[in-house]
């Protein structure tokens, strides 16, 4: 690569930053991820609507995982009995982000009607918890930044503001995504609250880093009314932690049977739901997989 490759792929890449209100009534986060979430529309090979779906959901967990510390993690799983089967984003504050999308087959015009159906969960993992803390609320609408705001102020009541924007060029292909976040912290009076929400609001764009603005920092300067300090920033990327490996010691928990099926029946294809990769089993695979359970059986 060549050094201004290199430099402009460093400017451009994917980044989330967090930050404290200097008066410590808010936090926020701030992400422009268009790569990660094109990334996403790719691998999984999305139509428009359920791209944009899913890249707001994508969006959001990075957002939401930015307060975590490390390698703990948010899990964002909304379920629907409609059209729409699931939705699942999972995001680490390492930056770090997977998820996939499931719909039947019906037009974007019809996901779009049946989205409001079913249930919103959100799971975090954490280091000084032994079980997921998780919460639910039911959907009462078809738009991700009220859906949000509704879970935060009913399960966890804590008064939170989201804006996500995502943007298609001609070809239905993302081609700009952000969002910003941010979370009252306790003490907060009503009138704070909603200056600041009508701030976030009344934001008429996140994506003008396209017009050469990639600093995150500046950016948030404009956005919010009142003065921070920058916590942490951080790089984002599409990553699945999936690998031919892990998917054969998932078959070794199998009855030696089963595998044997599998290989007469030429069924050696391996696919993440997360990422949509394709991993195959050769003959060798197969017969060591079954000789080793032959071995343990005895
Ligand atoms: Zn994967």
């Amino acid at each position: 690569m060549e050094l201004n490759e290199i430099k402009s792929k460093f400017l451009n890449a994917d980044r989330i930053i967090t930050i404290l209100d200097k008066k410590a009534r808010f936090r926020a986060s701030f992400i422009r991820n268009s790569s990660t979430v094109k990334t996403s529309q790719e691998k999984h090979n999305l139509a428009q609507f359920p791209a944009a779906l899913l890249a707001k959901y994508l969006t959001s967990a990075s957002l939401i995982s930015s307060f975590l510390k490390g390698e703990e993690r948010i899990i964002l799983d909304i379920s629907s009995d409609g059209l729409l089967e699931k939705v699942f984003a999972e995001a680490m504050p390492i930056g770090e982000v997977r998820g996939f999308i499931r719909y039947g087959n019906h037009s974007d015009s019809a996901l779009k009607k049946m989205i409001q159906n079913g249930f919103f969960k959100l799971s975090k993992i954490l280091y000084d918890k032994g079980e997921p803390v998780t919460g639910i609320i039911e959907i009462n609408s078809e738009n991700v930044e009220d859906i949000i705001e509704d879970y935060f102020a009913n399960s966890e009541q804590v008064p939170t503001f989201i804006k996500l924007e995502t943007g298609f060029d001609d070809n239905n292909i993302i081609k700009s995504s952000a969002g910003i976040l941010v979370q009252s912290l306790p003490g907060v009076s009503l009138k704070e609250l909603n200056e600041v929400r009508t701030h976030i609001k009344n934001i008429r764009s996140l994506n003008n880093s396209l017009n050469g603005d990639n600093d995150l920092t500046n950016s948030l300067q404009q956005y919010l009314p009142f003065d921070f300090d920058v916590i942490k920033t951080s790089r984002v990327d599409f990553f699945c932690r999936c690998s031919k490996n892990n998917f054969i010691s998932k078959l070794y928990t199998l009855p030696v049977e089963e595998i044997e099926s599998m290989h007469s029946e030429h069924q050696n294809e391996l696919v993440c739901q997360f990422c949509n990769a394709h991993y195959y089993l050769s003959n060798d695979d197969f017969t060591r997989i079954i000789n080793d359970l032959k071995a343990k059986k005895n």
